[in-house]
């Protein structure tokens, strides 16, 4: 249940939100533009975004609060930089447990260790628009990461946190949840998207 990842109703539970040492508190009403999201099936969603150096920092400070403000107007609790037209790898993730701001911000994330259990839950993702899916991936990940300080940062969890932060990660390598899918799904769905994007577009 995402709704950037997933949509739906989001279950706050104690143990879907790890504790990320990186968080760093970036106002919900954020006095920027939002930015357009790009929809699938977009080339730039397939294309792996490359690393941040230090020369981009500046970019990217300027470009996480838009990314923030496009993310929480969607609403979402997750965006990766391609989904805004940008090929770096760079990631905002915001659960607002307890309806609380809980910004993390992933600078060249990796997952540097999976639990081998699997688990399975409904997906969405902002760059196709009310098309959802069950995948399945590990159920619990370990993830290294820069800050906005450029620190690195490491995160482990589980339950929706865990998918969110796999989902967006899967962005920066040019990969979507319906990858995950059978080609057979995964074409009804991109078809029925552009169906909904055509009437959208005709009203
Ligand atoms: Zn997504």
């Amino acid at each position: 249940m995402h709704r950037s990842c997933y949509k739906g109703t989001l279950r706050k539970r104690a143990e879907d939100v790890a504790e990320a040492p990186a968080r760093r508190y970036i106002p919900l009403m954020l006095d920027v533009p939002t930015l357009s999201i790009v929809l699938a099936p977009a080339p730039i969603l397939k294309r792996p975004a490359r690393a941040v150096r230090n020369e981009d920092y500046e970019t990217v400070r300027a470009l996480v609060p838009r990314m923030f403000a496009t993310m929480y107007q969607a609403p979402g609790i997750g965006l990766a930089a391609p989904q805004v037209g940008v090929g770096l790898r760079v990631a905002v993730v915001d659960l607002k447990p307890e309806e609380k701001p809980s910004p993390i911000v992933l600078i060249n994330p990796e997952v540097v260790a999976t639990s081998t259990e699997m688990v399975t839950r409904e997906e969405g993702c902002l760059s196709l628009p009310n098309q959802y899916a069950e995948v399945t991936r590990p159920a619990r990940v370990k993830v290294r990461f820069f800050d906005l300080d450029g620190r690195s940062q490491e995160i482990e969890a589980e339950g929706l946190l865990s998918a969110c932060l796999q989902h967006e990660i899967d962005h920066l390598n040019g990969i979507l949840f319906i990858d995950y899918l059978s080609p057979l799904k995964r074409n009804i769905i991109l078809r029925r998207l552009a169906k909904e994007q055509r009437q959208k577009q005709s009203r």
